[in-house]
């Protein structure tokens, strides 16, 4: 995602409520932040947004946190959060690498994965959000019946994404490599500001659904 450096993001990103700033300080205690039992569930690489915030206002019983690696790109989501004002939304700065420093075993519901950059070189497949060192981490603080869910445009992405299922702790519960021609997995389908650009301009989205084995 190419954005404007926007002057000073990191000091108003520091001032924000929004925002959790030592997050490794909430590991076990994350229902603390949001003052309540509901289950926690994560969009890693939320970009700006809009996704994680619809989906909170439509599931008002259930908390989310939007990671995002880039202050410059979390600002935007802010901006937007403050005019929502959604009480069960809350955003986290960080690279989802150490992700397991943050979050206990199990203390997540579920995690969302929508148009992850691509990494397309060989040597760089370790850091795309779906490879199996990912696919490890998210089974150390996924909940046992939690589950993943990944959607893009991107065929190889999403074919390498498939393969490395295999070896993982999960399994594929659902599929489609034309998702918005798929009636059954379409119900409930909020879509994403990449998947709206990218199927507005014809490309099939590819979705699958992880469990554990
Ligand atoms: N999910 C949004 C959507 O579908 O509209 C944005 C997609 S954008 C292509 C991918 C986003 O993931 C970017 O904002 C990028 O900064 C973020 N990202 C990539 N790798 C990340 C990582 N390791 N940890 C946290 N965020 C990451």
């Amino acid at each position: 995602m190419r954005l404007r450096n926007v002057t000073g993001s990191r000091e108003m990103i520091a001032a924000n409520d929004f925002v959790i700033h030592d997050e490794n300080e909430h590991k076990g205690k994350w229902k603390e932040i949001f003052g309540n039992d509901n289950p926690i569930k994560l969009e890693i690489g939320m970009g700006k947004g809009r996704f994680i915030m619809d989906l909170a206002e439509l599931n008002p019983d259930i908390n989310y946190l939007g990671i995002e690696k880039y202050s410059t790109v979390l600002l935007r989501a802010i901006q937007k959060l403050e005019e929502r004002q959604l009480p069960n939304v809350r955003f986290i700065r960080m690279d989802a690498e150490y992700i397991c420093d943050c979050f206990d075993e199990g203390e997540v519901a579920g995690i969302y994965l929508n148009f992850s950059d691509p990494w397309p070189k060989d040597r760089h497949a370790k850091r795309r959000l779906e490879s199996r060192q990912f696919l490890e981490r998210y089974d150390h603080i996924l909940a046992g019946d939690g589950r993943i869910e990944f959607k893009t445009d991107n065929r190889a992405l999403f074919d390498f994404a498939v393969e490395e299922v295999a070896e993982s702790a999960f399994e594929i519960k659902a599929l489609s490599y034309d998702l918005h021609s798929d009636e059954k997995m379409m119900v409930g389908n909020v879509m994403t500001e990449y998947e709206e650009r990218f199927s507005s301009q014809g490309n099939p989205i590819c979705k699958y659904i992880l469990e554990r084995k």
